[in-house]
């Protein structure tokens, strides 16, 4: 399966904001980003303003390695978002942040989304008492997430780390202790991160 292997720093630096692929990291002083807060490459410096389009694909892209997603599963995803009855933008968001892998990491379970989905890959993640290792399914309300008991002790260390970092957001219910999570609600718009601009993601598919 296809998959990003270059530097994941360079990607904020490129995109020109902290997307959090780290775990802990980023939120040290170690970040990259906060470090060195400019493009790589000779050119860095010198860049031209950007065109309209550039603007819209950059954000597109922003938002495609935030989730970690690959190019032809974001189009499948906007357009399935695109199709539904509703706002695009909010629907879109919707079918990301419910991603198994998503739910992983926002829950607290997981570092970072990289980490989720290796998670989910190697089978250490249960969706209602069975095991799921495909990160991109998608967890719908009432589905209970747990980790596999044989795989629990080695978890419990990892978590108190990201526990200290991250919000858990009001749509679900995490108990770290047992490392369950229970779905509530869908996501709105409002638990996503507000700088993200869908709008210009809407707009580029709209071309
Ligand atoms: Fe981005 Fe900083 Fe995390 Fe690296 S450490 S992935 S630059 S936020």
């Amino acid at each position: 399966m296809a998959r990003y292997r270059d530097s994941k720093c360079k990607l904020c630096r490129n995109e020109g904001a902290k997307l959090f692929l780290k775990g802990e990291r980023c939120y040290t002083p170690k970040c990259a980003f906060d470090r060195r807060p400019y493009r790589t490459g000779p050119h860095a410096q010198t860049r031209k303003k950007l065109s309209e389009y550039a603007v819209q694909l950059r954000e597109k892209q922003k938002v495609r390695r935030i989730y970690g997603v690959l190019e032809r599963q974001f189009f499948n995803t906007f357009t399935a978002a695109a199709r539904q009855q509703g706002v695009t933008g909010t629907l879109l968001f919707q079918r990301l942040e419910t991603r198994l892998d998503n739910v992983v990491y926002r829950s607290g379970l997981a570092l970072s989304r990289s980490h989720a989905r290796q998670m989910v890959m190697h089978g250490h993640i249960l969706v209602n008492g069975k095991r799921l290792n495909i990160p991109s399914a998608r967890v719908a309300i009432n589905d209970v997430i747990t980790v596999r008991a044989r795989s629990q002790a080695a978890l419990k260390g990892m978590h108190a780390l990201r526990s200290n970092i991250g919000v858990i957001p009001a749509w679900m219910e995490a108990d770290l202790e047992k490392l369950m999570v229970k779905i509530l609600l869908l996501p709105e718009r409002q638990d996503v991160d507000a700088t993200l601009k869908e709008q210009l993601i809407i707009e580029y598919y709209s071309r």
